[in-house]
């Protein structure tokens, strides 16, 4: 058979591998949207680099948008098989996909007012009616269990501990009378991480499709972060008297945040201020992440026994329309505000900033990735000025960082994910998913660590296996 890797390949996002078996039959292993600016990857949104016409099955690791963003558009383009994920990721991407539609028609429809009359109109990559078309293809499946695709060809989620429904996949296939293991970690969580359950390490295969995100980074210790955000919330909140504006991303990184509040107010340490949850996304996903308590670690069932609702407690209000939004910029006093996008690409985040950023007593606590030339980039390095909305403004709020909040493994956690693979049987291990300087240095720890043949497979390489 033969794997082609048709996005993810020496960048980050556009995840999206093909396996061509020898019956013929072709799957596809994730169809996310690319999000980044290099030229190498223009049109690779708008054009395939195979037949969707010709595609029997997609297996989805979870529902993050450089995952699962082009669906839609699969199945505009003709796929007609079913979309294998977990529930909670099938849950998930009925309201992401439904958003991400709903960005890009209006997208598509400021651009179309800027051109000229006569000029050719932009369209949307989709639409939300081909998002919610999208839906009726998608089949929810639970973790650990065999799942026969194909009479010669078997898969099985595990739990990857990245984000609510993540999942690695385990592929058995028989090819001429032999029995082929291959494995794609989708995106690697980390452990001991609050609310979820830690990943579950991916079993022995011959071939490995594997993330590299964090390839060359050891990240900070993971439970000193509630400490560290309790100590910055009495600094901002309490002795200074400002707004703590947190932009995260509405689905992980929100939920995460709520849930150590709440753990703090059940702890009687948080003090009794305003905190609001700007996002409506953010609400949505909330409600689904209550959905699925087999997703929770132990702890989290732990204090399910006493608190119903650990994404919820007195004195957290969840916003959802716009003027409840507005009204939260006449709240005088101190106040948290979590809202998104997480980048400040875009979303309600920009409004906060507009209002909040030229006020020395507020602070914007940046908690994860930001890619060069975001707002939120051009405000970790530095910025003493910003454009936004139309008007300058000087940066006097404080810019504060927290690292720990990665939903990604560092280089030894994504090792100790790979622990019950067999060096020896392993054949090759294919590096995805990460920039190329990072994938050469993880590769090279591989090596290190005993994995006899790893390589980093470029855009639309084809490797027969
Ligand atoms: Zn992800």
């Amino acid at each position: 058979m033969d794997i082609k890797f048709c996005g993810a390949a020496q960048t980050v996002t556009g995840s999206c591998f093909l396996l061509k078996l020898t019956s013929g039959q072709q799957i596809l292993i994730d169809c996310g949207l690319y999000q980044g600016g290099d030229h190498n990857f223009k049109n690779f949104n708008e054009e395939w680099n195979f037949d969707p016409k010709q595609i029997d099955a997609l297996i989805l690791t979870h529902a993050h948008i450089d995952h699962s963003g082009r669906i839609p558009k699969l199945v505009k383009d003709g796929f007609k098989g079913n979309i294998y994920c977990t529930n909670a990721t099938r849950n998930l991407c009925r309201i992401m996909l439904a958003d991400s539609a709903y960005i890009q028609e209006r997208e598509a429809e400021q651009e179309n007012r800027k051109r000229h009359p006569e000029q050719e109109k932009v369209q949307p990559l989709y639409t939300v009616k081909d998002a919610e078309k999208a839906m009726l293809q998608f089949v929810g499946l639970g973790y650990e269990r065999w799942f026969e695709l194909f009479e010669d060809c078997s898969f099985r989620f595990q739990d990857a501990g990245h984000i609510l429904g993540s999942a690695s996949v385990a592929m058995q296939i028989k090819e001429n009378g032999k029995i082929k293991k291959i494995g794609f970690t989708g995106d690697i969580g980390r452990p001991d991480r609050p609310l979820l359950k830690d990943s579950v390490p991916i079993p022995a295969v011959d071939y490995l499709v594997c993330e590299s995100t964090y390839g060359d980074k050891l990240h900070y210790t993971t439970r000193e972060d509630q400490k560290e955000l309790l100590s910055i919330i009495q600094k901002v909140c309490i002795k200074g008297q400002g707004k703590l504006i947190i932009p995260a991303f509405s689905i992980g990184r929100t939920q995460e945040i709520v849930y150590l509040l709440n753990e703090l107010e059940m702890k009687d340490q948080l003090p009794k201020i305003p905190i609001y949850v700007d996002s409506p996304l953010a609400i949505n996903a909330t409600n689904i992440y209550l959905m699925h308590p087999e997703c929770f670690d132990q702890e989290t069932h732990d204090i399910l026994e006493v608190d119903p609702n650990p994404l919820g407690f007195k004195g957290l209000k969840y916003t959802r329309n716009v003027e409840e939004s507005k009204a939260i910029n006449n709240h005088k006093g101190p106040a948290i505000i979590i809202s998104a996008s997480g980048m400040m690409t875009a979303g309600r985040i920009r409004h906060h900033v507009y209002n909040k950023i030229e006020d020395p007593k507020n602070a914007f606590l940046i908690v994860g990735f930001c890619a060069p030339g975001t707002l939120g980039r051009i405000l970790s390095d530095g910025a003493k000025e910003i454009k936004i909305m139309g008007e300058t403004k000087k940066v006097n709020a404080q810019i504060l960082q927290m690292n720990s909040f990665s939903a990604h493994g560092d280089q030894k956690e994504m090792i100790d994910f790979l622990k019950l693979q067999d060096k020896s049987a392993l054949k090759e291990i294919f590096l995805v998913h990460g920039e190329i300087e990072r994938q050469e240095v993880f590769a090279r720890a591989l090596r290190k660590d005993g994995f006899q043949k790893v390589s980093i497979p470029s855009l639309n390489e084809n490797v027969r296996v």
